[in-house]
C-alpha cells in the first residue's frame, strides 16, 4: 500500500478504499463522497481540512461508524466495517472510538462526572457504579477539571465543556479519537489548550486522533493534513514526508 517506498513499518488503524456515499432526498441524489482512499497509521495526529460542504462530516461519521457508506471498504483496527449490523457497529463505537463535536453534546442538568461516566454504564458492564465514577473522576483530573466535577455544563465555560467532552470520549480507552471541528466554538486561547491536550494524548498515550478543521492554524497542530474537496482527497501532506521531499527536490514549492 505504501507506494512511495516508505521504510516505516505501517500499522494502519484505518484503511479506506474507494469509499462512496450518496445522500438521497426524494428523487434527488447528492453524491458526497466520490471514492475516498486513505490510510491512517496507528499513532498519527491528522487534520482533515476542506471547504464547507466538501464532505468532512460525512467522512467522519463513516469513520465513526455513525453512518453507513454505499460502497468501498473500511477496515478499522483490521476489521472490515462494511457488512456490520447496527448492533455490531454500536459495539465498535463503544470499544474503539471516542467522539468530540463542535457543540460539545453534553447532557444538560447532569454533572461533569455523570456525563463522563455515562458511556461506561453501557459499555463496561463489569464495572460497578462506584468504579465507573472513580474512573470518570480520574479522567476529569487528567483534563484539569478536578475542581469542577459536580458542575453541570451550564456552569462551565466552553473550553471546560469541551474538556468534559474529551474526558467522556476517552473514558472507554478507545484507540481512536475523532473530533469534528472541536475548536469551532472556542476562542483562540481555549482552542490552543484543547489542541495542546490532543498533542499530549497523542504523544504520551499514542491515541490516534483525526480532527476536522477549516483553520490552517489549528491544522498546524497535526503531523499530517489531508485536504478534501468535493468528496475527494486532493492533497495529503505528511510533515516528515514533506520534509524529505523538500530535501530531495530543493526547488519544489512547499
Ligand atoms: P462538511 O462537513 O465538509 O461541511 P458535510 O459532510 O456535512 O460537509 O456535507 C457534504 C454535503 O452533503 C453537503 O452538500 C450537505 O448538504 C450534504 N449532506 C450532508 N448530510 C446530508 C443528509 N443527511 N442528507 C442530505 N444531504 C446531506
Ligand atoms: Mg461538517
Amino acid at each position: 500500500m505504501q507506494a512511495e517506498g516508505s521504510n516505516r513499518i505501517m500499522d494502519n488503524i484505518i484503511e479506506l478504499q474507494d469509499i462512496r456515499k450518496t445522500y438521497r432526498m426524494g428523487d434527488m441524489a447528492v453524491p458526497v463522497l466520490k471514492g475516498v482512499t486513505l490510510t491512517v497509521a496507528r499513532g498519527e495526529l491528522v487534520a482533515l481540512m476542506g471547504a464547507s460542504g466538501s464532505g468532512k462530516s460525512t467522512l467522519m461519521n463513516i469513520l465513526g461508524c455513525l453512518d453507513r457508506f454505499d460502497s468501498g471498504s473500511y477496515r478499522l483496527d483490521n476489521q472490515e466495517m462494511s457488512h456490520l449490523s447496527a448492533d455490531q457497529r454500536a459495539m465498535v463505537r463503544n470499544t474503539k472510538l471516542g467522539f468530540v463535536f463542535q457543540s460539545f453534546n453534553l447532557l444538560p442538568r447532569t454533572s461533569a462526572l455523570d456525563n463522563v461516566a455515562m458511556p461506561l454504564t453501557y459499555s463496561a458492564g463489569h464495572l460497578s457504579e462506584r468504579e465507573a465514577r472513580q474512573r470518570a473522576a480520574a479522567m476529569l483530573t487528567r483534563v484539569g477539571l478536578e475542581a469542577r466535577m459536580d458542575h453541570e455544563p451550564s456552569r462551565l465555560s466552553g473550553g471546560q465543556q469541551q474538556r468534559v467532552a474529551i474526558a467522556r470520549a476517552l473514558i472507554s480507552r478507545p484507540p481512536l479519537l475523532l473530533a469534528d471541528e472541536p475548536t469551532g466554538n472556542l476562542d483562540s486561547r481555549t482552542s490552543a489548550e484543547v489542541l495542546a491536550m490532543f498533542q499530549e494524548l497523542n504523544g504520551k498515550e499514542g491515541i490516534t486522533i483525526i480532527m476536522v478543521t477549516h483553520d490552517p492554524h489549528v491544522a498546524g497542530y497535526a503531523q499530517r493534513t489531508i485536504h478534501i474537496r468535493d468528496g475527494l482527497i486532493v492533497d495529503d501532506e505528511d510533515d516528515d514526508r514533506q520534509a524529505q521531499d523538500l530535501e530531495a527536490v530543493p526547488c519544489k514549492a512547499p
